[in-house]
């Protein structure tokens, strides 16, 4: 293996893994943070949504009448408190972590905006840092739309989530996945929410049928859908006036908030990447080749930055991938399976082919429903269904998605499948454990088959 000395801006799930990595495999690394430790993902990102999802359930679960013979007549819901062990108890414990495990493995950790000054050495704060190979992690911010300026009121994602108090209305600007599991926390701890949504309908990365159910679910909520819907002016005078244009109409909506989550953008614009020679698209992403060097060969890129989607799990594959060509393993970084997941109520997870993507003539779809299967009942939730897509010769599994209880955790044993190439057969005689949500996945494969046991 070459031992490298490598440098690497940003400390997020592709920057903090690739310096793990890349020290695991012998090379002299340093990362160069100007933020916290762990990125976006950890900050103000994957980790706290998650946390506010989970508070969210639990207030949801006291206010909602449900078949346990659980009755709460009084209680308190302190949301101070909730933040206080999202930002302590949840992103502090997993930053800390993050700082451990650098000095573990002698990672070195540059506090500081770093960016180029030639093709071997970065600078931050005026000091110069020689590389042999570096790695571009910087990831993505909100967009801010020119109309709809970020003010005390507007605000971005990092400020819905870290609000003080839960607003008593909501109007979310976009229904991309940031914007749902947002509008489905809000929502449940008691928000009047509305969605605003420029396409025909919300989460337009997963399928139709997917998406109705959550909507189902949103409408339960009490959360109004605008969609084919445009906001553009808001009045924040304290509180907010919205104004959608819907149907050829101008509709005034009043709320404490307006949440602006339409798309994220590369932070790639001062880091004097053009100076180096470093193409820069013109979306902002960076131009990579398939080992994601950059138009300058010890230079890569990974992460929010370069195309694909914007996920943490994308970004750490990249980064262990490029750990091991800087490292002497040439690897070409390719996904087969990225799963997407959408933690709303109920979840929703996708992987490979989906319906949308499917090709008739070549490939067949099963859908189970959780209604027919046994731990879906007695959690007292069947709203959902498993599908598994397969190659209808070969019965190779080549995609899935999974709606309901848990489809965040399932959709691991279908991208498993993927990249193992199973077929259904070999699903179908893999022994699930009873009784589990995951049995379904067994039941979808036999129904593919044309053996169903439980339908
Ligand atoms: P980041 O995590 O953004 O890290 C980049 C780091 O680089 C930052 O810390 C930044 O401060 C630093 N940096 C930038 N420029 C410089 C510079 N010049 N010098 C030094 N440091 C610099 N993804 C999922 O997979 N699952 C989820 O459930 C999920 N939920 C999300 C929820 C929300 C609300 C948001 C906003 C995002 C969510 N994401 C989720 C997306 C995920 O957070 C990103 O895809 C992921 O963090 C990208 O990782 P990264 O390493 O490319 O960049």
């Amino acid at each position: 293996m070459i031992k490298n000395k490598v440098s690497i801006i940003g400390s997020g799930p592709g920057g903090y893994v690739a310096a793990i990595r890349l020290a695991q495999l012998g090379n002299d690394v340093t990362v160069f943070e100007k933020n916290d430790i762990g990125g976006c993902c950890l900050n103000v990102g994957c980790i706290p949504s998650k946390a506010l999802l989970e508070v969210a359930d639990h207030v949801y679960f006291l206010n909602n009448n449900h078949n346990f013979g659980v009755k709460v007549n009084d209680y308190t819901f302190d949301f101070k408190q909730a933040q206080n062990w999202k930002n302590r108890e949840v992103v502090n414990t997993l930053t800390s972590g993050i700082a451990m495990l650098f000095k573990k493995n002698q990672v070195k950790f540059v506090q500081g905006e770093a960016k180029f000054i030639n093709t071997k050495q970065i600078e931050v704060d005026g000091k110069s840092y020689n590389f042999d190979d570096a790695i571009i992690a910087t990831g993505s911010r909100p967009i801010e739309l020119k109309t709809i300026p970020f003010s005390e009121n507007v605000i971005d994602s990092t400020g819905a989530l870290n609000l003080e108090a839960v607003p008593k209305e909501l109007v979310v600007v976009g229904g991309g996945y940031i914007g749902c599991e947002l509008a489905s926390a809000y929502a449940r701890l008691g928000s009047k929410v509305t969605i605003v949504e420029a396409a025909d309908r919300i989460l337009i990365n997963f399928d139709q049928d997917m998406v109705d159910l959550v909507v189902q679910e949103f409408k339960k909520q009490n959360v109004t859908i605008m969609t084919n819907a445009s906001l553009d002016k808001v009045e924040d005078k304290g509180s907010c006036t919205s104004y959608v244009k819907i149907n050829g109409k101008v509709e005034e909506l009043k709320s404490d908030k307006v949440l602006v989550a339409v798309g994220r953008k590369p932070n790639t614009d001062n880091l004097n990447l053009n100076k180096i020679g470093v193409e820069v698209l013109s979306n902002g992403m960076v131009k990579i080749n398939d080992y994601h060097q950059t138009t300058i060969k010890n230079i890569y890129a990974i992460g929010d930055i370069v195309e694909g989607l914007a996920l943490a799990h994308k970004a750490s594959f990249e980064a262990k991938t490029v750990a091991d060509t800087i490292s002497g393993k040439k690897t070409k970084v390719e996904y087969l399976a990225i799963p997407a997941v959408c933690f709303v109520s109920p979840e929703c997870a996708s992987v490979g082919v989906n319906l949308a993507t499917m090709d008739k003539k070549i490939h067949a779809a099963s859908n189970f429903p959780l209604q027919a299967n046994g731990r879906s009942i007695s959690l007292n939730n069947t709203d959902g269904f498993v599908r598994l897509i397969s190659e209808k010769e070969s019965k190779v599994v080549v995609g899935a998605q999974i709606v309901g209880n848990y489809a965040s955790e399932l959709i691991t044993q279908c991208a498993l499948a993927i990249e193992c190439e199973l077929t259904l057969d070999d699903i179908s005689l893999t022994i699930h454990p009873h009784p589990t949500v995951s049995e379904s996945i067994m039941d979808v494969s036999e129904l593919g088959l044309g053996l169903p046991i439980h339908l």
